[in-house]
């Protein structure tokens, strides 16, 4: 059989070919149960069946601690930049760390509910670097420190998580970790609470996933959502409302083909390699160029651009015919992106260079 194409797509991105199949085959009939799982009540044996284990798999994949809440939600990145200040802030002080769009977004959001501070920010350097720690404007009564940690259009990524207390800061981090969850081990003695919407590493748009520490829950502000207030979504097994069912259970499928992989640890490690290969060829080429320094490059997405923009079109013409899609750069930055997440294979990459070698031996 010939295979499917390599898709770059920064999300919604590829899933395993594995995952895809075996929704298929399960598409009519999930278990001998007579019904599709988009057919299913949530409050039945069968789908109580399947989020209980989509969590059991979660939790052990990210060694999750236990006194830390997994929230299946909706409202994707964008809506819990309200919904946590909604919830965490208290109408107080939050602090933010500006390192690209995403965080740019969740900053200016979170202006309508709380005293939102610029604790650092890497606008001057067009969001090519990450501010250290040690020199970010804490503020001693915030509720909570702010950062993404993987900036999905900038592609920066911190590397190691900032660690507050030895900052003197007694905050808890909220990390927006949707675009590099499950590449990479969570220190979870560093945060409070991590988010992330579901389709870039781990399923179908409409899910996302809320893990939060829980001393943190039941500080709502009177105005939020019951169906967004975390306490009443943990206390309700995040079926407060109809939860996303079929995405929930793509996820499931998607934790169970990391475990059979060799867990997180393994997809670090394939991380590194696939970055590498990437990152190397760039560099090494004299034609593509990524301005990001090099101590916080992305391993999930590599932005790129050519000598010349007018060569974008026919770069992405050529990937196309080739089996390589969804190259095609955010707009706001420009050139070309290449997000490798988990369903990526290291074959995949090493297909792009490839054509990437070709291109410029043509056109340079
Ligand atoms: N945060 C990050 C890091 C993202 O990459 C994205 C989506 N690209 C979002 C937030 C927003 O997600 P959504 O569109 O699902 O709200």
């Amino acid at each position: 059989m010939e295979r499917r194409p390599y898709n770059f797509s920064a999300g919604p991105a590829a899933l395993p070919e594995e995952v895809l199949r075996q929704a298929a085959a399960e598409m009519l009939d999930w278990h001998g149960s007579g019904m599709g799982v988009m057919e299913m009540s949530h409050r039945g044996r069968e789908f109580g069946a399947i989020i209980a284990q989509a969590e059991a798999d979660l939790r052990e994949l990210l060694a999750v601690p236990a006194h830390f809440k997994v929230l299946f939600m909706q409202g994707g990145g964008i809506g819990e930049n309200a919904i946590v200040p909604l919830n965490l802030s208290r109408g107080g002080v939050v602090d933010f760390v500006v390192t690209g769009s995403w965080s740019a977004k969740s900053y200016k959001e979170a202006q309508r509910y709380c005293e939102a501070r610029l604790a650092a920010s890497n606008e001057s350097d067009k969001h090519t670097s990450l501010p250290s720690p040690a020199q970010w404007r804490l503020s001693p009564e915030a509720s909570y420190v702010h950062i993404c940690s993987n900036e999905t259009i900038h592609g920066v990524e911190f590397h190691e998580l900032p660690d507050l207390a030895a900052l003197g800061s007694r905050a808890p981090l909220v990390i927006d970790c949707s675009s590099h969850i499950l590449s990479r081990p969570i220190d979870w003695s560093r945060v409070g609470l991590a988010f992330a919407g579901a389709q870039k590493n781990i399923g179908p748009a409409g899910l996302t996933i809320v893990i939060v520490r829980e001393d943190l829950l039941g500080h709502a502000l009177p105005v939020c959502p019951s169906a967004f207030d975390y306490r009443i979504v943990a206390d309700n097994g995040s079926m407060y409302n109809t939860p996303p069912t079929y995405a929930i259970y793509i996820a499931g499928l998607v934790f169970q083909w990391l475990k059979r992989q060799g867990g997180v640890a393994e997809m670090e490690r394939r991380a590194v390699a696939k970055a590498a290969l990437l990152y190397g060829h760039i560099d090494g080429s004299g034609y593509y160029v990524n301005n990001v320094a090099p101590g916080c490059r992305s391993r999930m997405n590599v932005p790129f651009f050519l000598p010349d923009d007018r060569l974008n079109e026919a770069f992405l013409a050529g990937a196309k015919e080739r089996g390589l899609l969804q190259l095609k750069g955010h707009k706001s930055v420009g050139g070309m992106r290449a997000s490798l997440y988990n369903a990526m294979p290291v074959e995949g990459v090493q297909a792009l260079v490839d054509y990437m070698r070709e291109f410029a031996a043509a056109h340079g």
